[in-house]
């Protein structure tokens, strides 16, 4: 029993309590346990945590959803989250068929498969198109302007994470076919298509967002050739074909403009067995979004001077890092903890601590740390892994 749950987390069926040493005392509500076992560094912290850190942690489970015939969308931004400026994020469930409105918006649109198939359609300021079906693991990305549409294919639709460029970006402020049909002159529509006013006598009277379409048939046959061809420079990319960096405790796949050059949105899919570590670390180019896919997961954030916060995390969570703050992630769960890290960099960047110290001449670490010879000497051993 004692080996199955973590520190600071209470055996399932005890009633977890803010007691620690001596220190504290239960809390005999009003309290929400369900939370409570949920967060249980925040109930009982670490004693290494100490002083002002921001809520770096929200769930889409506490998030309004939009519900329509064809799917349902939710948005975890700024708004809900304060602290992250850079990123914000929507999960979305389109049926078989269900349709995302042909749109398009300020801010650049990532994209990660979470459950099922979906065709997506864009065109680009040059006229060329791109058509192509998405599955599990895969991603898409759309640069800021470019419209597109997203739609639900066999058997069962699609659900997706969308993470968009600006921390304070809407879903629900998007720019929408129908909507501008529905905004604008009947006159006009008619002289701009060349048709009759009748023709345009059944176009809907305000944006769908979301609908129950036709289901497209296969790809081949849905493909539009343009005389400009196709985009130079594919809007998806098969994440789970790569090999991943393998470690000892868990793997990582990076994507980035390295390897899909169109994105401005770097990303990396972190796997981390039961009891591993996503080594200590951080970033040195902008904040880290995340989103928890599969498991638990507890996460301190060093914020300088003293300031120390850790989170738990379960799947469906948004967790944050503003730029340069150290952090780790820990499977705190018993099956895999699954997660991914997203800047709002074209490049992938990160500092190992213990890299750092292993290329640093170890008298001078040492004379820092008061650490044995041997703990230095094990540092330039190592190959620093990601997940440890
Ligand atoms: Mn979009
Ligand atoms: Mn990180």
């Amino acid at each position: 029993m004692a080996s199955s749950f973590h520190a600071g987390q209470a055996p399932s069926g005890e009633v977890p309590q803010p007691v620690r040493n001596g220190a504290g005392a239960t809390d005999p509500g009003p309290r929400n346990i369900e939370r409570d076992r949920q967060n249980p560094h925040l109930l009982l912290p670490p004693v290494t945590d100490h002083g002002s850190v921001p809520n770096l942690k929200f769930s889409f489970s506490d998030t309004h959803n939009r519900v329509h015939e064809g799917g349902w969308a939710r948005e975890v931004t700024q708004r809900e989250l304060p602290v992250a400026t850079t990123l914000a994020g929507v999960t979305m469930r389109l049926t078989r068929g269900g349709v995302r409105e042909l749109h398009w918006h300020k801010a650049s649109e990532w994209a990660y498969m979470l459950y099922g198939r979906a065709r997506i359609t864009a065109v680009d300021q040059e006229g060329r198109n791109f058509v192509d079906d998405v599955s599990v693991g895969d991603l898409w990305f759309f640069p800021a302007g470019i419209p597109h549409s997203i739609q639900g294919l066999e058997e069962d639709g699609a659900e997706f994470l969308l993470v968009f460029d600006d921390g304070d970006f809407s879903e629900n402020e998007t720019f929408s076919i129908a909507d501008w049909f529905a905004h604008a002159p009947r006159d006009v529509l008619a002289k701009n298509f060349g048709v009759s006013e009748a023709d345009l006598a059944g176009i809907p009277s305000s944006e769908r967002y979301i609908f129950q379409g036709t289901v497209p048939g296969p790809l081949e046959a849905d493909r539009v050739v343009s005389p400009k061809g196709e985009v130079p420079s594919a809007f998806s990319y098969r994440l789970l074909a790569q090999s991943p960096i393998r470690t000892p405790g868990g793997g990582v796949r990076i994507a980035d403009a390295t390897n899909f050059p169109i994105t401005t949105t770097a990303c990396a899919l972190v796997e981390i067995e039961p009891g591993g570590l996503r080594e200590l670390h951080w970033h040195t180019t902008t904040d880290e979004w995340q989103y928890y896919i599969e498991g638990k997961g507890r996460m301190t954030v060093f914020a300088n001077s003293g300031r120390a916060r850790t989170f738990d995390y379960q799947a469906g969570d948004v967790g944050y890092v503003p730029f340069a703050m150290g952090h780790y992630i820990e499977n705190t769960g018993e099956g895999p903890l699954r997660f991914l890290e997203l800047f709002k960099h074209s490049r992938f960047a990160d500092i190992s601590l213990n890299q750092w110290m292993a290329l640093t001449p170890p008298q001078l670490v040492r004379d820092h740390l008061h650490l044995p010879e041997r703990v230095v000497a094990r540092l330039r051993q190592e190959k620093w892994p990601v997940v440890r």
